[in-house]
């Protein structure tokens, strides 16, 4: 039987409300030592530990209750083939997911995907400038990930994508490049609609216009 040796876990930051994700490696548990998921913002909000690499103890800050809860664990429970949630008991909600990387980062997608459309159907037009557009601008963004067309300087294609009332942060979490897509007005879903891809550089978000040329690998006659 072939155990994967890499999970990743996803949790809400209850400070500051970010989602952060850290990768878990079976052989980080060396001599027993702890693992910790510490937020961009300086909060730890999640910790894992084990003895025997059987039985594990992992201590997630909620985000729904503020408290820390504890979930009792087996490695197979962590480290396998389908998502886990953590499931915040007093408020019944669901605060965060370990599981295999990709299929994590897709249910976070879709979940990202889901409130925005929640906030459109809902009326909680409140938390957007604009939900229409910021909806308009997010299907353009999901669609360019899924067809590779949303990437990083660096190679990686798996892009973090956070939601604000005005603007879509772009981040790779693997060199940090990244920077904001505007979705407040008719404007910014007018530049979203004329690019074909875009790429994280350092300095930003460059946008590779629809109409300007040749496309990379294909040449023209001439
Ligand atoms: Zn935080
Ligand atoms: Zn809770
Ligand atoms: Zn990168």
């Amino acid at each position: 039987m072939l155990l994967p040796a890499d999970a990743v876990i996803a949790l809400r930051c209850p400070v500051c409300g970010r989602v952060e994700l850290k990768s878990l490696s079976l052989f980080a548990f060396a001599r027993g030592r702890a693992v910790e998921l510490i937020c961009a913002c300086g909060t730890t909000i999640f910790r894992l530990e084990t003895r025997d690499r059987k039985q594990f103890l992992a201590r997630a800050h909620c985000m729904a209750c503020e408290e820390w809860h504890v979930f009792e664990c087996r490695r197979r429970d962590i480290w396998s083939t389908e998502v886990k949630e953590l499931v915040c008991e007093d408020m019944g909600l669901e605060i965060g997911m370990v599981g295999p990387y990709s299929s994590v980062k897709a249910r976070l997608r879709s979940q990202e995907k889901s409130l925005a459309e929640m906030a459109r159907d809902l009326g909680f037009s409140a938390y957007f400038e604009n939900a229409d557009i910021m909806c308009a601008v997010l299907e353009y963004l999901y669609e360019m990930a899924d067809n590779g067309r949303l990437t990083c300087r660096c190679g990686n294609r798996d892009v973090e994508v956070e939601i604000f009332p005005g603007y879509i942060q772009l981040r790779c979490a693997e060199c940090g490049a990244g920077g904001v897509v505007a979705a407040k007005d008719n404007d910014d879903l007018l530049r979203v609609e004329q690019v074909w891809g875009m790429r994280l550089t350092s300095r930003g978000v460059h946008m590779e216009r629809r109409q300007a040329g040749p496309r990379d690998g294909r040449r023209s006659k001439k």
